[in-house]
């Protein structure tokens, strides 16, 4: 077996199981040794049945009495049951649609079980809901899963692709791994997904986290050297114009926005590519700033292309620059999938999403890539997008400015990104009241149906945001899955039995573009009071008119995400308020969601986050700002500082073939380049 081995040749794998494998982009062995679990459960340490509380997720040992299968007299779903016993007491199993576990499972026989604990009311006893068993007590690896491949089937694959991790290229190179005591890779692989302590994970993680920290690294270096002697064209125009410029707005800019419009205006003059990420709290206003430098490069007579995450978003963009530059003449234009537009008529500023990226070569003047909260490429569209090409008689790459709403913590970036340059907005627009946000408890939502339905007879509008629900994971409990409220069942909830008379729309990720534009659109124009929404409307949209932010199932958000939803009303001149739902009601919940209550400052909630739920969570989402590491974790300063400085050493001389196609292609190094 080879590592570029398709799975197919493992036992086990047909063409049914390879697709599901190819959902979570799994192809090659290299790929399933590759594919990182994301937690681990730790089976060691069984609890006696007796000192079981409802609620619990357990995990013990016990042996089955008995165990049968019965049809449920409506739905005829077979439910199979058992009764396991410990030598502390007697509880029931329960699995819905399993009948082949009455096979499986021997009587007499004592197995490790883990499931959450519920309470039969016939029967009187306690028992374990869809639990799952094991023959052994490890510490077993938990990956992300799809539909029909659990993480025992997968665990089972990796076990059998071990072996090719011996012929994998190690990126680190031996003097690197001797000086830094890093465990062998082979070992390092074999530990991640079948730990035997957690002492010797921690050192096969710290191997991987290694890995990547010093691969990023080495790309940054190299891409720094390679901006450093790029050509870009200068950009600069006279004061007049340029107060021209801010003399035409609706508002004043505020100290923020100045000092930062001024920072790019220095970097555009200059014949090296400008590098700038803005970053901002939500409602800042790094829209007008980003503008601004499309200003100047439309002035000095050059081509722009913006870039926006989703098509709401460019189309919003779209309006918004467009009535910011009809006093100047400058034309904007729109290329997204649903709005192609015609190669022949380019004006000189284009907004679009990916589709834009079909029309680069149709900029022939282009000078400035302007990309709106973290809009993330692949290797190939990023090196189109930053390819030099003759302009003006010369090799010339545009310059690059990227806006993020993300705080990103001052020590973290100066580790990172060492002298990239950032640029913060610290400061909102004078007259915005603050957010009123509200923990709701469950008892607490009538009333909060009631003050939502005023504030629509108001006049006033409102968002409601679910967490998207792609796929069950088959570990979760019944219980959990009952739990879940998809944005569907809101949105039919709220239309059919609570606001009957108000207009709602949906809006989710599997909505036609069309269709999610045009419900945006009628909600932008008031022909709606009440969007229900998965987290797509999280990215910049404003509709100064709408109050209420509700969030669903807040829990599943991270504290930074429910920032920048909240973000999302608050900017007009009512007063706006954020209510936040949660079905899995409990004091840790409370305690920090409460924290929205507490404070308004985005780093805060950040840091926060970080803190609670660690970096994984944090940077969850796709408009992290940070790059995306699949071990490494950002709040391990010393291991980052080490893997830098170990990249910086090596790079002092010319990398191995196999090095740098490893860096080509391994590393992602998102906007931040
Ligand atoms: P974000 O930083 O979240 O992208 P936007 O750029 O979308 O924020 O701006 C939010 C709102 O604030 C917009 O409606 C914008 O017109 C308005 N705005 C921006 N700058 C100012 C300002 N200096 N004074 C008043 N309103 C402003
Ligand atoms: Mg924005």
């Amino acid at each position: 077996m080879e590592p570029t081995d398709p799975v197919t040749v493992l036992f086990g794998v047909g063409p049914q199981i390879a697709a599901r494998l190819e959902k979570l982009s799994i192809q090659t062995l290299a790929d399933l040794l590759e594919y990182w679990p994301r937690r681990y459960e730790d089976w060691t340490n069984p609890r006696p049945i007796a000192s079981l509380r409802l609620h619990d997720v357990a995990c013990l040992q016990a042996r089955v009495r008995w165990i049968k299968t019965e049809r449920s007299p409506r739905r005829r779903l077979p439910i199979t049951k058992a009764l396991l016993e410990d030598d502390s007491g007697e509880m029931l199993a329960i699995w819905f649609n399993q009948p082949y576990l009455a096979q499986t499972l021997r009587v007499g026989k004592a197995y490790y079980w883990r499931g959450k604990v519920g309470y039969d009311q016939t029967a009187a006893l306690k028992q374990l809901i869809n639990p799952l068993f094991e023959q052994t007590a490890q510490i077993y690896a938990v990956y992300p899963e799809t539909a029909g491949l659990s993480s025992k089937q997968l665990r089972y694959f990796v076990r059998l692709a071990l072996p090719v991790s011996l012929s994998l290229i190690d990126p680190i190179p031996k003097d690197v791994a001797k000086q830094e005591t890093l465990i062998e890779r082979v070992q390092a692989f074999r530990t991640l997904h079948q730990p035997i302590d957690l002492t010797s994970l921690g050192k096969a993680q710290e191997r991987f986290a290694f890995e990547e920290l010093f691969l990023f690294f080495l790309q940054l270096h190299q891409l720094r050297h390679a901006l450093a002697i790029e050509h870009s064209p200068p950009l600069a125009l006279g004061t007049k114009e340029l107060q021209a410029f801010t003399a035409s707005l609706p508002f004043t800019l505020t100290q923020g926005q100045r000092t930062v419009a001024w920072q790019i205006i220095q970097d555009l003059k200059k014949n090296r590519p400008m590098n700038r990420v803005i970053q901002g709290d939500v409602g800042s206003g790094k829209t007008v700033v980003a503008a601004f430098a499309a200003y100047v490069a439309v002035k000095a007579g050059y081509q722009v292309a913006w870039l926006a995450p989703t098509e709401l978003l460019a189309e919003q963009h779209l309006r918004t620059i467009t009535s910011l530059f009809a006093p100047f003449g400058i034309t904007v234009g729109l290329a997204t999938r649903s709005h192609k537009a015609v190669a022949s008529a380019i004006p000189s500023l284009m907004i679009g999403t990916h589709a834009l990226l079909n029309l680069i070569d149709d900029l022939p003047r282009l000078a400035l890539l302007i990309v709106d909260e973290q809009h993330r490429f692949g290797v190939e569209q990023r090196a189109a997008l930053r390819h030099s090409r003759p302009l003006d008689g010369q090799k010339s790459a545009p310059h690059f400015l990227s806006m993020t709403a993300t705080p990103i913590p001052r020590t973290l970036a100066l580790t990172l990104f060492g002298d990239l340059h950032l640029s913060v907005i610290p400061d909102r627009p004078v007259g915005r009241q603050p957010i009123v946000t509200r923990v709701v408890s469950p008892e607490k939502r009538a009333a909060a149906y009631q003050f939502i339905h005023r504030e629509v007879m108001r006049g006033r509008q409102v968002f409601v945001v679910c967490p998207v629900i792609e796929e069950l994971e088959s570990g979760l409990t019944l219980f959990a899955e009952l739990e879940k409220r998809s944005v569907l069942k809101t949105y039919h909830h709220l239309r059919t039995e609570i606001f009957p008379d108000l207009r709602l729309g949906l809006i989710h990720g599997r909505l036609k573009p069309k269709d999610k534009q045009a419900t945006m659109a009628a909600f932008v124009s008031h022909q709606l009071d009440i969007v229900v929404a998965t987290a797509v409307i999280e990215v910049g949209i404003d509709v100064p008119n709408a109050t209420v932010m509700v969030i669903e199932s807040a829990d599943r958000f991270g504290l930074a995400q429910l920032h920048q939803l909240r973000g999302r009303v608050g900017r007009g001149n009512h007063q706006s308020y954020c209510l936040l739902f949660s079905q899995t009601w409990n004091e840790t919940t409370a305690r920090r969601l409460k924290e929205l209550e507490r404070t308004a400052d985005g780093f805060e909630l950040a840091e926060i986050d970080l803190r609670l739920r660690g970096p994984g969570q944090f940077m969850g989402t796709a408009q992290s700002g940070f790059p995306e590491f699949k071990l490494a974790n950002l709040m391990d300063f010393p291991l980052m500082q080490r893997a830098r400085a170990a990249a910086e050493r090596v790079a002092e001389k010319p990398l191995s073939v196999e090095l740098q196609s490893l860096i080509d292609t391994k590393v992602d190094l998102n906007h931040l380049e």
